[in-house]
């Protein structure tokens, strides 16, 4: 389909940065992000979950507490975006298929828990922990541990109960992904079991929390406040919050400022 054309296209790195958000005027809609979208819909729907995750555009990559949907990162929905991005973090999230569908099975994952509410239940709090654990700012992942699966980068499972879920979740989901044979013999297997029952116990099932709103944080591109700050997950990202210390969960905070 052919592009949208925006104003926007020819100004500069520096004038783009000081545009707000909300005024660039992109939407998922007309992107190839709705085909990453579908493809997402496709995969549940085999599943038999009948939950499909609403989806917006706003600063990051999160899924809002107790919203069962999936905000998208502005930058993917246009190369004069990406590019920018890539300049200023150096990588683009999402910005190709493969991890654009890997950050939404992880995405699905929390808007799932926030839909149907997982957390409350006292097996997925033994096996995952308690949601309400404040997020830390820097973890220290084990890149040994095999009490964890690996799906994203950075261990991220590691950095908080959600986040352990939405990644055994998106590995749960992935197709061909094997998991019974990829992770015998690791106790995060006991993980995949529980998710893969707990799917079919909801499988058909309306979701508790059926609100389709969107959060939005309305930052400019330049943002000084991180969303992180209200207690979304937010897949961290640029190589470079990758420190000796272990790793930043926010990685965009100061890269910005
Ligand atoms: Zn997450």
């Amino acid at each position: 389909m052919p592009r949208r054309k925006y104003a926007w296209e020819k100004l500069s790195d520096a004038q783009l940065l000081q545009r707000r958000l909300r005024s660039l005027r992109v939407a998922v809609e007309g992107t190839w992000l709705e085909d990453c979208i579908g493809t997402l819909y496709e995969e549940l729907e085999e599943r038999g979950i009948r939950l499909r995750p609403h989806t917006w555009i706003s600063s990051e990559w999160f899924s809002p507490a107790d919203v069962p949907g999936i905000a998208i990162p502005f930058y993917l929905t246009h190369p004069r975006l990406m590019k920018l991005e890539k300049k200023m973090m150096l990588d683009v999230e999402g910005g190709t298929w493969s991890e654009c569908m890997a950050i939404l099975r992880h995405e699905a994952g929390h808007a799932i828990q926030h839909g149907y509410q997982l957390q409350r239940r006292r097996r997925w709090q033994q096996l995952f922990g308690r949601s309400s654990k404040h997020y830390p700012r820097y973890y220290r992942p084990n890149p040994a541990s095999r009490q964890y699966v690996q799906h994203l980068r950075l261990w991220y499972a590691q950095s908080h109960p959600d986040e352990d879920f939405a990644e055994t979740f998106a590995v749960w989901l992935r197709p061909r992904s094997n998991w019974r044979t990829r992770y015998a013999g690791w106790p995060a297997l006991k993980k995949l079991e529980y998710v893969d029952e707990l799917m079919e116990e909801i499988a058909g099932k309306r979701p508790l929390v059926p609100t389709r709103e969107r959060v939005d944080p309305l930052l400019f591109l330049r943002p000084t406040e991180s969303p992180r700050a209200t207690g979304f997950c937010i897949y961290p990202a640029a190589p470079r919050a990758f420190e000796a210390a272990g790793c930043a969960v926010d990685g965009r905070e100061s890269t910005y400022a």
